[in-house]
């Protein structure tokens, strides 16, 4: 029996907006079930005697008059051993399982499999703990209380829940189910699995400053405009300009611990596409399957509109779970504005006074709350493990406009802006990450030089400048032609091409290239850095700079992108040398 006050019917239909009536107890965010399927909503409004329901689900014939059922609890999602590997639905319903059942492609057609309760992680799988307590020990909220080997490389910390604690009263079997008894603290029994409601970030002891870099291993990114582990990145780019391949890089090549990948109103062939490349790839680290560190949140274009929310929701709740098991968690986004765009349809159908561009005014507090769920910190309980959540979140402004809300909000409140440039991306110069709008808030430069090569930072530097300076004879040029410049001028400009075409472009589809460790993207931009000052002083000393530009050396710099991992020094002092030889006069 359900109680009075928790059963009302539909009032009214608008797409995923559902109004409803007799629901006097409901409480804004309680999950409501609407209609005979049991079609799953969330209340986002109180109004008088109605309740105003956002649908996770197609609401097609449904009709006033249908039944609606308070929950009574938020949208939470479960938390367990069993997430790694898995593809969800934004409501956390488990994509590939129900695909099985109904025998239907998730990402070709529409979601047809309304109103289905199926788990997010499996009831039957039996998992082996190794238990951190005994009777009589004392507990505190974020304590481990039990491990399980997850998958090969990532430990499950299962955690005492904050504000929980006490003495561990009993501790179960060695090979349990998620649901079967693991400890009890005061009596009080804990599982496997455990539930968080996704809208409520997740408490921590402390939060630190983020100053160790997210390596991504593209050039342009680590080397000018790097990202730290804890901090926000956003990416926006017109249509075409390389949004989805660059997060799809990071999925596959970043060096945190375990991925969450939220493909959010894009097209399901992209995911499709993902989910196949990734069972043959290894994590480029680790040598574990990449799968295994990976969780991924599938709510394609074709699914409903209003679960774009509830999936970046549960991703980042996701990432906050592992950040505090002690791990660095990316979450990568992908893309944030089809969100912005379903909170703008959703606030159309509610009949609300719209802002800027018709997004609701609420979009710049909903962006901030979801960037703000970046961070590194330490977590809560005696072990002070350190974790992190790093966000990027891709940004799809019309006309790749970035004058347009999401885009400029976006931009206020991540640390890392990567703005990709639709001429960039015409001239095939991938990354399209346009250097002159680009950049970083994080201090990196330390950790770089302490831990990299102590001239690290002093390299980035003669990049950036060699940049600028380029950028300043180009609109000279531009103007009075390339006569004008004198020889070291053009020593400048000629190597300023190379470090954009030989460094800075990186194919995300070359094996040899895609990925590019630390050490590489040093000694490359050494060796470039070791052929500008050769030149200029060839060039001075009245070498013609056809004959600069035309060495063997200035071509095999072309080729460094090719070198292997792990002959790049020797590779590079050999080029050093051949320049040496090359350029100076005899
Ligand atoms: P968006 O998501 O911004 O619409 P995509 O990421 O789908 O754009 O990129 C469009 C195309 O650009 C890709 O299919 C690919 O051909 C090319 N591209 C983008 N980035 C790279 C890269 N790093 N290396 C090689 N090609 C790229
Ligand atoms: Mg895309």
């Amino acid at each position: 029996m359900t109680r009075a006050g928790t059963t009302g019917r539909v009032v009214r239909v608008a797409g995923p907006v559902v109004v409803a009536e007799g629901l006097s107890r409901s409480r804004l965010y309680n999950v409501v079930r609407v209609g005979k399927l049991g079609l799953v909503g969330e209340v986002i409004r109180l109004v008088g005697g109605d309740t105003v329901i956002q649908v996770y689900e197609d609401t097609s014939g449904l009709q006033v008059g249908s039944p609606v059922v308070d929950t009574g609890l938020p949208l939470d999602v479960e938390l367990g051993p069993g997430l790694l590997g898995s593809i969800f639905d934004g409501v956390q319903r488990p994509l590939l399982a129900l695909a099985r059942g109904g025998g239907q492609d998730p990402f070709d057609q529409p979601f047809v499999h309304r109103g289905v309760g199926v788990p997010a992680l499996d009831r039957q799988r039996r998992w082996t703990v190794t238990h951190r307590v005994r009777p009589g020990d004392q507990v505190v909220g974020g304590d481990v209380v039990a491990t399980v080997q997850e998958s090969q490389a990532i430990e499950h910390r299962v955690l005492v829940p904050p504000g929980s604690g006490g003495t561990v009263t009993s501790v179960g079997e060695s090979e349990i189910t998620i649901e079967e008894p693991l400890v009890a603290i005061d009596d009080a029994g804990m599982t496997l699995l455990s539930r968080w409601p996704v809208r409520t970030r997740r408490p921590v002891a402390r939060r630190l400053d983020p100053v160790v870099p997210l390596i991504t291993g593209q050039r342009v990114v680590d080397t000018l405009f790097p990202m730290v582990r804890g901090g926000s990145a956003t990416i926006p780019g017109g249509f075409g300009t390389g949004k989805t391949v660059l997060e799809q890089s990071l999925a596959r090549q970043t060096d945190a611990d375990i991925v969450v990948f939220i493909g959010c109103g894009e097209r399901g062939n992209e995911i499709a596409e993902l989910l196949e490349s990734f069972p043959q790839l290894s994590d480029p680290r680790s040598g574990a399957p990449l799968v295994e560190r990976t969780v991924l949140i599938a709510n394609t274009s074709n699914m409903p509109v209003a679960a774009r929310e509830a999936s970046i929701y549960t991703g980042i709740t996701i990432s906050e779970y592992y950040r505090d098991q002690g791990y660095d968690v990316a979450l990568l986004a992908d893309s944030t504005s089809r969100w912005g765009e379903a909170l703008r349809e959703v606030s159309s159908r509610l009949e609300e006074i719209p802002g800027e561009e018709g997004y609701p005014a609420y979009l710049p507090s909903r962006l901030a709350e979801f960037y703000e769920r970046a961070g590194s910190v330490v977590a809560l309980g005696e072990e002070q493990r350190r974790g992190s959540v790093s966000i990027v979140g891709a940004v799809s402004p019309p006309g790749g406009d970035f004058s347009e809300p999401v885009t400029q909000y976006s931009l206020r409140l991540a640390g890392t802006f990567w703005a990709l440039d639709s001429d960039l991306a015409r001239r095939r110069h991938y990354p399209a990450i346009d250097w002159t709008q680009s950049y970083s808030l994080y201090k990196t430069s330390e950790w770089f030089d302490t831990n990299v090569a102590p001239d690290w930072s002093d390299q980035v530097t003669w990049a950036v400048g060699l940049l600028g300076r380029a950028q300043q004879l180009q609109d000279i040029v531009e103007l009075l032609g390339a006569d004008v410049l004198a020889p070291s001028e053009r020593v400048t400009f000629a190597v300023a091409q190379m470090l954009r075409e030989d460094f800075m472009q990186q194919s995300a589809f070359d094996d040899r290239d895609a990925l590019c460790p630390l050490h590489k993207q040093y000694w490359m931009l050494r060796v470039i850095r070791y052929f500008h000052q050769s030149a200029q002083k060839a060039v001075t000393e009245g070498a013609s700079l056809d004959d600069v530009i035309g060495s063997g050396s200035a071509g095999e710099i072309g080729r460094m992108r090719s070198w292997s991992v792990d002959e790049v020094e020797a590779q590079a002092e050999k080029l050093i040398d051949r320049i040496e030889r090359e350029l100076t006069p005899p």
